[in-house]
């Protein structure tokens, strides 16, 4: 294990195990469907790659970049594009892979944001919620896994954009961002 991880939360073989289950939810979902799955980059690639590997119906999967604006501590929820999508979601059936939701200040935005283009629909998946800590009014339709009000790292989520290689999800130790 990563001398910088406190614990491991999750490892490789239960994220394995729960992105079955989620997968064929997501195949029955959206059958008849050729749902457009949309990862928001970077934290949810590793997520994506997995998941969709376990959604066994025709899909498709494009990209898309945001930043909060505002000070990088907190979270305003105006969210600024950084890399759009390359293709049009006018009457597709639409799902945003998120890393994790945390205040849901991003995911409102962003579901408001592409409502806004007129997909047939807007559903989100997470890989992990920490619910404890939302403001905003939003549910992701599909989880992963809850986790406690700590900082996460591992299987696409970063400190300073180290730790998105690791195989498993962890709580990242405390003096690792004390002292950074
Ligand atoms: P929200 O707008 O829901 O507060 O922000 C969600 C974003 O904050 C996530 O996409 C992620 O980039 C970041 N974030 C929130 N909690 C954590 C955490 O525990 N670990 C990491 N690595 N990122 C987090
Ligand atoms: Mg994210
Ligand atoms: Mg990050």
């Amino acid at each position: 294990m990563n001398r910088d991880i406190e614990k491991v939360l999750f490892t490789k073989q239960q994220i394995e195990e729960r992105l079955a289950e989620l997968g064929a939810q997501l195949a029955e979902e959206y059958h008849g469907k050729k749902p457009l799955c949309i990862c928001i980059l970077k934290g949810a690639v590793p997520f994506l790659s997995a998941l969709i590997q376990q959604i066994e119906i025709p899909l498709e999967i494009d990209f898309m970049s945001v930043t909060s604006y505002g000070s990088s501590a907190k979270s305003s929820g105006v969210v600024r594009i950084m890399k759009d999508l390359d293709i049009s979601i006018e009457g597709r059936h639409v799902l945003i892979v998120e890393d994790i939701i945390d205040t849901g200040l991003t995911l409102r935005h962003l579901v408001d944001l592409l409502e806004q283009r007129n997909p047939a629909s807007v559903k989100t998946v997470a890989l992990l919620d920490k619910s404890i800590c939302r403001t905003a009014d939003i549910e992701a339709n599909y989880v992963g896994f809850e986790v406690p009000n700590e900082f996460i790292v591992g299987f696409g989520l970063d400190y300073d954009e180290q730790y998105r290689n690791l195989p498993y999800i962890g709580v990242l130790k405390k003096e690792v961002y004390h002292i950074g």
